[in-house]
């Protein structure tokens, strides 16, 4: 069933590893030997096209999602499992409602719960799982390295729902879907009209914990494919070592330096489980320095969006005034993410071609 590979042990740490981005994936990335993808493990593979495909097949069921019934035919009969093997709310509970509103049938596999906690190893629980018959494994893990090795172990799709300091598809397509879905909303025109055109040299700030963020690495892969303008927003601490690789248009040391000339502030989460706290004199120190507060929000550009991946921690990254404002579209991003996990699971699971010429208004509820 799979090639031989070194099993990845639950719960190792991928502290010490230091990925570029889209750095350590399997070649070829998602797809299968027709070209036909078949995972989702880090958001460069989709390339601009791939972005905008995504985003256009959420369009169709972000607009699902507001029936009265949420609910569309397009995956009975198929299983998608979560394997998580690190605390999670928003992702796995917006992976399976977004499995479930396309009508498949759905596993939830804690790894705390399970006989890895007796000694079996990742492969063969992974391998034990698959062969019940599974059509996707949606991945978390604290291994960068993890899903793509998921991806060798077994024939059914993968995504990547964070592996390490790795990556975080998803997370980035439902921020860029959200970028997209406010600037349509505010020059006027129906989403499913817009591209992705609006990313081209839109300014985009990634505040905070670079260096251990997948979130970061994923993001500013895809806003590079979509010709944005990234500036990373750091102390050198919270820095990877090198930014050879990354996209980005500049790295700066000082927020309140950028903010004026930002459309996105885009803040990260300390990633304290990853070891931050190390790379910090102190949390207050960085709050002070780097957190939004309101007075540093002030000098945005009055039109220029706030953005968190969550859980936000309120009064070190983002101020509790901040958190509330009508620019924070940190709940658009957790709404936008149903309707992308939706797009990412049909476009993988769903019956050949049916993507191609997807009709939104008649796409899912038909498929
Ligand atoms: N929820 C995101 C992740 O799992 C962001 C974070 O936790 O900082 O990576």
């Amino acid at each position: 069933m799979s090639s031989p590979s070194p099993s990845v042990p639950a719960g190792s740490s991928a502290a010490g590893a230091d990925p570029e981005p889209g750095g350590s994936d399997p070649k070829p990335g998602g797809s299968d030997a027709e070209g036909t993808r078949r995972h989702l493990l880090s958001v460069g593979e989709l390339g601009a096209e791939g972005i905008e495909e995504v985003l256009r097949v959420s369009d169709a069921f972000a607009e699902v999602g507001r029936r009265a019934i949420p609910k569309v035919p397009a995956l009975r009969g198929r299983t998608v499992v979560t394997l998580f093997a690190e605390q999670s709310t928003r992702t796995r509970l917006s992976f399976e409602t977004a499995a479930k509103r396309l009508s498949a049938d759905v596993m939830t596999f804690s790894i705390d719960s399970s006989s890895v906690k007796k000694g079996e190893s990742l492969r063969d629980t992974v391998e034990t799982v698959a062969a019940m018959g599974v059509d996707a494994f949606v991945v978390r893990h604290p291994a960068a390295g993890a899903a793509a090795a998921v991806a060798r172990w077994v024939d059914a799709s993968v995504v990547n729902a964070g592996d390490g300091w790795h990556e975080h598809p998803t997370q980035a397509l439902l921020d860029c879907y959200t970028v997209r879905e406010a600037l349509a909303a505010r020059h006027g025109r129906p989403l499913t009209e817009a591209g992705v055109e609006c990313f081209a040299g839109l300014r985009v700030g990634v505040v905070g914990d670079v260096r251990h963020s997948r979130v970061a690495r994923s993001l500013v892969l895809a806003l590079g494919a979509l010709g944005s303008e990234v500036t990373l927003v750091a102390p050198g601490s919270l820095l990877p070592p090198s930014t050879e690789g990354w996209p980005v248009a500049r790295v700066c040391y000082e927020l309140d330096a950028v903010l004026p000339e930002l459309d996105v502030c885009y803040l990260l989460r300390l990633q304290t489980e990853r070891g931050t706290g190390a790379f910090l004199p102190s949390v207050r120190e960085y709050s002070a320095r780097y957190g939004l507060s309101a007075r540093r929000a002030a000098r945005l550009p009055e039109t220029a969006l706030v953005m968190h991946p969550g859980p936000m921690n309120r009064g070190v990254e983002i101020a509790d005034d901040v958190a509330e404002l009508p620019r924070t579209v940190v709940l658009r991003q957790v709404s936008n993410g149903v309707a992308v996990r939706m797009a990412v699971l049909f476009m993988l699971l769903g019956s050949p071609g049916s993507v191609a010429g997807f009709p939104p208004s008649s796409g899912p509820t038909g498929a």
